[in-house]
């Protein structure tokens, strides 16, 4: 028999599929025919999901052509063949498979508080099913004498366990079940429930997809690499992360989707990334001048640290080469950041340049400008300061010297980014606390400058170095990884109100040693004046315990004036009060090096990232510093773990870390590279160990053939095309 070529089969499939009715049943085969085209299809014509099932799936979850079904993937497997007994029930983590019988069954309570009660017994004891739905449904299905497996995860009431609402099924049917040994299940929506796509439903549209998958199916990475990397082929990836054999075969599959997705991204960012620095021109700062070298030798009054002194080497490169600086310097609080920005920043005016310094707050930026001053008072350098509080006088004054360049210096707030403020000759802008400057802010910026001002980002939320280099796409990075000698590592412990009197006591015992006190409450702007309360009863209660004259307390919050706020920051700062109670607004930068304890009242509700800034206000002095972390006695398990991090560790990048695995990538750094963070499958906080290596064969594979022209390139080149349309796509979206 002759064998039909590609032309005819498709022309036979034509055929039949006129000949005979159009039934999708047939246009499937026809599809499948076509190969590649088969995964091109509209989902409508995937058996078992009619126009109607079509249309959920894709308003739910944009799923329009069967690759878009194939690549929605599960959220977890369950092992049908492992069974837990009723005995080893433990806690409320994790889902249990159970197998044995219902031995009693009973309806309680009534109308809107009415369950379905039954108990479960295995051979090595009971637990108790509930539904508080569906119960006229489910109770005359349920039957004595036959043995049933169910799976649900367990809670505990009143010291006994119960499962609440779990799946049930008869053991004789379990052996029909169809996908395998393993369970995918997939999330679902209630739309999606009513159309009986719930993730049984799903499931099985799924699997009858991939019986119809073609033998062959397009890879989307090069042999190669796919050999050195020892990945499962693109099809059978799929097919596992659906249907796996073992899991280790579910692991191989997601591993590779997930390096894939990986690899692509860093290309796009590599790309990007070579892109700007081809093309800006920078203002060139040629001279280690005058005042810089002056500053360094007589008034720096401390040896910079080794990281220091890299992270200096490595911007005096940026702004000599030419092109336009973009960096973010990284390191924990109290690495000592501000000074490596006023050296590069000197840079910039002995090279007859102006800079700026933005910080994210007033009293932050009122800091840095006395620091400043204080600093530079024996060299020719003229600091202004500008926030919103600045009057119209002196705003007009600080205008003036801004264009006639008698100012070298302007720190501020965002009041620096208004258009009135132009500079005759901006060469450098130093960016404090980043995470709440957006990148149009920075921008803003740009059109100050006959050329784009060199940019210098300071955080202090470090970040590991791969995932840093994945979220600031287009900055270059520099870290201080290494603390000023001499520094005491603070020592933080839990403490619960029943303690009060304890902590209060301890308070001042170190008043009494002549240091100061920090009281911190948390402020959430949607409940406000609740916070407001909160400081409020803290305060009285505290002046109760520390009562004048023998103890003066200052307080600041965000109800004050900023005359107010400034005048009780300044006595703290002055050692003239021994407390300090407030709000958040002294999270970011203030320094009070006598301050040697910090005492956060109701941590359960900061971010991790938070807490770690408030505890690096104390620590900055010669003494033994203490934090001590207040909270209710019911914490949820997310905040046990951020109280638990900080009392174990100081190291600021083990708790971004801690605070990416619990709250994303997306929450921490916003919503600007939020299209770029939409990923399927990788996770940038739990993946960095594949980040690295995908991010490592995107730089071989880019220096080896930048716009991926040689033939064996040739899938990269179209993943890449097809990456970045993605990618364009979700930022329409955002
Ligand atoms: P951060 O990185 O949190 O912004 P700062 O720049 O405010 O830290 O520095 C914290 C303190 O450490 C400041 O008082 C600063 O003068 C001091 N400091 C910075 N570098 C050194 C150093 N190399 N040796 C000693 N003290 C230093
Ligand atoms: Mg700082």
């Amino acid at each position: 028999m002759r064998c039909l070529t590609g032309a005819e089969v498709s022309l036979y499939a034509v055929e039949r599929c006129l000949s005979r009715s159009r039934k999708q049943h047939e246009f499937f085969i026809f599809a499948s025919i076509m190969n590649q085209s088969f995964l091109d299809t509209p989902i409508e014509y995937v058996k078992g999901l009619g126009p109607a099932r079509a249309e959920v799936l894709k308003s739910e979850l944009g799923i329009f052509k069967v690759m878009d079904l194939l690549e929605y993937f599960p959220f977890r497997h369950i092992d049908r063949t492992v069974f837990h007994r009723v005995a080893d029930i433990d806690n409320e983590g994790m889902s249990v498979q159970l197998k044995g019988h219902i031995i009693r069954m009973q309806e309680l309570g009534s109308g809107r508080a009415s369950r379905l009660s039954a108990t479960f017994q295995d051979e090595s004891g009971q637990i108790e099913l509930l539904w508080f739905k569906g119960i006229k449904w489910i109770k005359p299905k349920i039957k004595a004498g036959v043995t049933y497996v169910i799976y649900g995860k367990p809670s505990e009431y009143k010291g006994t366990w119960n499962i609440a609402h779990p799946d049930l099924e008869l053991e004789s049917k379990m052996a029909k079940l169809e996908g395998g040994r393993f369970q995918a299940v997939y999330s679902s929506s209630e739309k999606l429930g009513k159309k009986g796509l719930n993730s049984a439903g799903i499931a099985k549209v799924i699997r009858n997809a991939l019986t119809q998958l073609p033998p062959q199916m397009a890879e989307t990475l090069p042999q190669d690499m796919i050999e050195e990397l020892n990945f499962p082929a693109r099809r059978a990836a799929i097919i596992n992360m659906h249907a796996p054999e073992s899991m280790e075969d579910y692991v191989r599959a997601l591993n590779r989707l997930k390096f894939e997705e990986l690899f692509f991204l860093q290309l796009i960012l590599l790309r990007q990334k070579l892109v700007s620095t081809k093309r800006t021109v920078g203002a060139r700062f040629s001279a280690v001048g005058e005042i810089f070298t002056t500053f360094y030798k007589n008034h720096l009054g401390f040896e910079l640290t080794g990281a220091q002194k890299r992270v200096v080497k490595e911007i005096r490169n940026d702004v000599n080469s030419g092109y336009h600086m973009n960096r973010l310097i990284q390191g924990d609080v109290g690495s000592g950041k501000t000074i490596v920005a006023l050296l590069a920043g000197l840079l910039a005016i002995d090279n007859g340049y102006q800079i700026c310094l933005m910080a994210p707050t007033e009293i932050l930026a009122q800091q840095h400008y006395e620091g400043f001053q204080k600093m530079l008072e024996e060299l020719p350098v003229k600091v202004a300061l500008l926030t919103g509080s600045v009057k119209t006088a002196e705003r007009r004054r600080i205008h003036e010297g801004l264009e006639s360049g008698e100012i070298n210096i302007l720190i501020g707030t965002h009041a620096l980014i208004e258009p009135k403020v132009k500079f005759k000759c901006l060469g450098m802008a130093i960016i404090d606390e980043q995470h709440r400057f957006g990148v149009a802010q920075r921008a803003k910026l740009w059109a100050k400058a006959q050329l784009p001002p060199h940019v210098l980002v300071m955080t202090a939320t470090p970040i590991p170095r791969t995932l840093a280099m994945t979220m600031y796409g287009d900055l270059d990075i520099s870290v201080i990884d290494e603390l000023p000698p001499g520094r005491k590592a603070i020592k933080t412990v839990h403490r619960t109100d029943a303690h009060r009197l304890s902590v209060f006591a301890f308070l001042k015992e170190e008043i009494a040693k002549g240091r100061q006190v920090y009281v911190v409450y948390p402020l959430i702007e949607e409940s406000q004046s609740m916070d407001y309360k909160d400081l409020m009863d803290g305060y009285e209660s505290i002046s109760r315990s520390f009562p004048m004259p023998e103890y003066q307390i200052s307080i600041v919050h965000g109800k004050m004036k900023p005359e107010d706020k400034d005048y009780e920051m300044r006595r703290f700062a002055k050692g003239e009060t021994q407390l300090l109670v407030a709000t958040t607004v002294i999270e970011v930068g203030v320094n009070v090096p006598n301050a040697s304890v910090m005492v956060i009242e109701s941590t359960e509700r900061f971010g991790l990232s938070q807490l770690h800034q408030l505890r690096g206000r104390v620590g900055r002095g010669a003494e033994q510093s203490y934090c001590i972390l207040m909270s209710g006695l019911k914490l949820s398990s997310d905040a046990r773990t951020r109280i638990k991090t900080m009392c174990e560790t100081n190291d600021g990048f083990k708790i971004s870390e801690v605070d990416l695995e619990l709250r994303g990538p997306g929450d921490i750094m916003g919503t600007q590279q939020s299209g770029l963070m939409n990923l399927k499958v990788a996770n940038l906080a739990t993946d960095q160990e594949i980040l690295s290596k995908a991010r490592k064969m995107a730089i071989v594979k880019m220096d080896e053939d930048p716009d991926f022209t040689l033939p064996q390139n040739e899938l990269i080149a179209l993943g890449l095309k097809k990456a970045l349309k993605q990618r364009k796509d979700w930022s329409k979206i955002s």
